[in-house]
């Protein structure tokens, strides 16, 4: 079984990104579980065709016994993938990344993800918060992929990430799989994202094109892989989702300090 993370800054494309690979894996005839990391619950929308109805925590609060079975918080999405929300508490209330742990817990002791090929893991945060560390720290995830477009704080972003990934493979299994690069039309993008990559010891594993058919998708409550299964998009998803399954270049990252981030910046976006 693959135990796949997704990691990034906010609103840099984790959950569309993660949704389409999920659908590419489960093209490929794979098993594959997503959970989505994130009080904001809409990880597996795309997949489900509508915001999560239930999440772990949900289940948790409404359950009288505090039991709570499988059936409750999976959910079947696109292809037979199955689809889980952690949740969170009511906005301002409460931590979030508590809620992360509570709702992993729990899915390890219902042992019901076994059969799985793929489990990925869609995760809000820059690892700044405990929390959100959980899905490495705790082991639930081995590979991590960071999601980056070539913007300052998308890369500041990722850099941190690495620092964590980096704490952590020091007493574990966790390995950085890679840069995804997610394009928001930077100058230079896919070149400066490569240098950032190879500075972390890492690779830029696919760079994904910002492109109207993931708005349209969207909007239609699809992945790219479903609503335009035939375009161009689609096919980066697949190429994606077949270099994660076949990745053996898993590597314990080297950030960068953040003078050097600004210098390579600078480097791709005055040329
Ligand atoms: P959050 O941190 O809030 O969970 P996220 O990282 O999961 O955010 P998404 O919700 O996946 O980000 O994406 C944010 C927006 O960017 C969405 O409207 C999505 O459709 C759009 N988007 C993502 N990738 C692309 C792309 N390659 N081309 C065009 N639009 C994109
Ligand atoms: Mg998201």
């Amino acid at each position: 079984m693959k135990k796949i993370a997704f990691y990034g800054k906010g609103g840099i494309g984790k959950s569309t990104t993660a949704s389409n690979v999920s659908a590419a894996f489960s093209e490929m005839g794979k098993k594959v579980c997503q959970i989505g990391c994130d009080p904001k619950n809409d990880s597996t929308r795309l997949l489900l065709g509508h915001i999560c109805k239930q999440t772990v925590l949900d289940a948790v609060r409404d359950s009288e016994t505090g039991e709570v079975a499988a059936e409750d918080i999976i959910h079947t999405g696109f292809h037979g993938i199955k689809c889980i929300e952690a949740g969170g508490p009511e906005p301002g209330v409460g931590c979030a990344g508590r809620g992360i742990i509570v709702a992993l817990d729990l899915l390890r002791s219902l042992s019901t993800l076994e059969e799985e090929d793929i489990i990925l893991y869609d995760v809000l945060g820059d690892v700044v918060c405990g929390g959100f560390a959980v899905p490495i720290r705790e082991g639930y995830a081995t590979d991590i992929y960071i999601v980056s477009s070539g913007e300052l704080m998308s890369l500041y972003a990722a850099n941190n990430i690495a620092k964590g990934i980096q704490k952590f493979a020091a007493r574990g299994k966790v390995r950085l799989g890679g840069i995804i690069g997610n394009s928001r039309n930077v100058m230079q993008e896919k070149e400066l994202l490569e240098e950032f990559a190879q500075r972390l010891n890492a690779r830029l594993i696919q760079f994904i094109p910002r492109d109207r058919s993931v708005n349209q998708a969207e909007v239609n409550r699809q992945t790219v892989i479903e609503w335009a299964p035939d375009s161009a998009q689609a096919d980066v998803y697949r190429n994606l989702a077949k270099k994660i399954t076949d990745n053996n270049e898993l590597n314990v990252p080297t950030p960068l300090t953040f003078a050097e981030l600004e210098n390579l910046v600078m480097k791709y976006g005055n040329e």
